[in-house]
């Protein structure tokens, strides 16, 4: 077991959160950080989601750093080139050094007399450091579905985000369970090449058309030398995601327009009852609305057959549905998701007093901004509860939060703290707000989703319009912490106007 000396900051995920943050931390002139990651490589979910047709819906001048434009081929560009930007990303701010693979992070425990973490990783290695960044994200343990008889099936299955690009599908009968984001971008790959293919879907998704097209050398030329071209299009694309929003979190009036660009997309099936099978029965936007123009054509082709019949079982040779209905399968393909609630699970976290984050956590994930956690000093997260979105650009949050947690960081050190902990009486009077916005949300209007715990509660999703938590995070404020000034001694004094 080897021990380090203790760093300033440990950041754990190096995704587009880690990545992003470890450029911030050079910019505030911190460089005495790691990033760790449980993987081999960098990437996060761009590493992870290798499938056929893998491909970023958010359009690329938005799904990408403000301070960092790609060079992209097209509009929704594939993951190939996602996961290069975020190569050159890691070059060009020499992140390299920093990176530690193999090196998940199995638990986290504050000591509160040295003001240190402690990070124990799988490798049997432990770190410390003066703070923590969680940027482990939310979708990144695939959920395989408690299906009776999984284990028994006889051929090669997988999850989306585990491909077996060993497997050659030509000439197969493949089954894919799920019909959300990811299987609408791979099953029209795998229905090219497989000799039929049954899509079980027990709940229809909305599918909006994506305006994808390809940047040719002129148009990428264009983007660089006029820049405000690029921004244009970002703002643009920005706006129709606050339009989106605007249909989730304020009324489903706002929704008028892409409800009928959902209908006209759909008119390409012509087979009444295929297309009856495609009518969602909630409320746009309640499941994330997906991007495809190739999705319902797909459905429609000859040798692929969309089976809405519930599954009983799954058996050596295939599916099982309802009634014993047996349909053979040589391969079965999980586009089920993830485990989504649990976040930062399955790391154990230990705050102040022996506090133990999953305890804080057992009625649902809560922290103030979706950054800080009362009890949990100097321990930040990235895309934490209640900052995912249904209709923008995660990267735009992420930008936000880095932001945020690099101001923090800055006072500390400008203020001499030891270490600053979010007061319970902030943290809860935001958490009221955000029960209370989520409540007259989409996401609460009824549906099954990933968004939300048994109950039917949002803690996934940010409860109104994006810009709007771009505002609250513009400023870190320490009057909404306790702090414990450096050289720690004594108790902890409040901030300035704590209560
Ligand atoms: P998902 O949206 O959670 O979809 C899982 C699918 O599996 C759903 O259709 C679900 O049905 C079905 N399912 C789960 N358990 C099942 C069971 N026991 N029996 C039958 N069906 C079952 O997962 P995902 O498609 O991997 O996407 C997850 C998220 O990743 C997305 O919402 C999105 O935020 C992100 N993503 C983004 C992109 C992008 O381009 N930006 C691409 C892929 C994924 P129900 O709907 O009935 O639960």
């Amino acid at each position: 077991m080897a021990e380090h000396s203790p760093c300033r900051v440990a950041v754990i995920g190096a995704g587009f959160g880690g990545l992003g943050m470890a450029v911030a931390l050079r910019q505030a002139g911190i460089d005495d950080f790691v990033i760790l990651d449980q993987a081999d490589d960098l990437g996060g979910t761009w590493r992870d989601n290798v499938y056929p047709g893998a491909a970023c819906d958010v359009p690329c001048h938005l799904y990408s750093f403000s301070f960092r434009p790609g060079r992209w081929s097209r509009r929704f560009p594939p993951q190939p080139e996602i996961l290069a930007y975020l190569r050159t990303l890691a070059d060009d701010y020499r992140l390299g050094p920093h990176l530690r693979f193999g090196a998940g992070v199995t638990a986290a425990e504050f000591d509160e007399d040295r003001a240190l973490w402690t990070l124990s990783l799988s490798n049997g290695d432990t770190i410390q450091a003066t703070s923590v960044v969680s940027a482990v994200g939310q979708l990144n343990r695939p959920a395989l579905p408690d299906i009776p008889g999984r284990d028994d099936f006889a051929g090669p299955s997988w999850h989306s985000a585990r491909w077996d690009h060993g497997t050659d599908l030509a000439g197969k009968r493949v089954a894919v369970i799920g019909t959300g984001a990811s299987a609408i971008q791979f099953v029209p790959e795998v229905a090219r090449t497989a000799a039929h293919v049954d899509v079980y879907q027990r709940t229809p998704p909305y599918v909006l058309p994506k305006t994808d097209g390809l940047y040719h050398h002129g148009r990428q030329e264009m983007f660089e030398r006029l820049p405000v071209v690029r921004k244009a299009d970002r703002l643009r694309i920005f706006l129709y995601g606050e339009l989106l929003t605007s249909g989730f979190v304020l009324s489903p009036k706002f929704l008028t327009a892409p409800m009928q660009m959902w209908r006209r997309q759909l008119r390409v099936i012509t087979d009444p009852e295929l297309r009856d099978k495609c009518i969602p029965d909630y409320v746009m936007g309640c499941k994330r609305v997906l991007f495809s123009n190739d999705w319902y054509p797909t459905l429609a082709r000859p040798g692929v057959e969309l089976v809405t019949d519930p599954i009983e079982r799954i058996a050596g040779g295939g599916v099982v549905t309802a009634g014993g209905v047996a349909r053979p399968a040589d391969v079965i393909i999980y586009g089920t998701g993830f485990s989504t609630l649990d976040f930062l699970a399955p790391m154990s976290v230990t705050g102040l007093a022996g506090r133990q984050l999953h305890d804080t956590w057992r009625d649902g994930a809560q922290a103030y901004l979706g950054i800080s956690v009362s009890g949990f000093p100097n321990f930040f997260l990235l895309y934490g509860p209640s900052t995912n979105l249904g209709g923008n650009s995660i990267i735009y949050m992420l930008e936000g939060q880095i932001g945020y947690v690099a101001a923090a960081l800055r006072a500390q050190d400008a203020e001499d703290l030891a270490w600053l902990d979010v007061r319970p009486d902030v943290q809860q009077a935001y958490g009221d707000w955000v029960q209370a916005a989520s409540r007259t949300s989409v996401w609460e209007s009824g549906c099954r989703s990933w968004y939300t715990t048994a109950a039917g509660r949002n803690i996934s999703n940010w409860p109104d319009h994006t810009f709007l938590y771009r505002s609250r995070v513009r400023r870190f404020d320490l009057a909404r912490y306790r702090v414990m000034p450096g050289q720690a001694a004594g108790t902890a004094r409040a901030g300035t106007g704590a209560t």
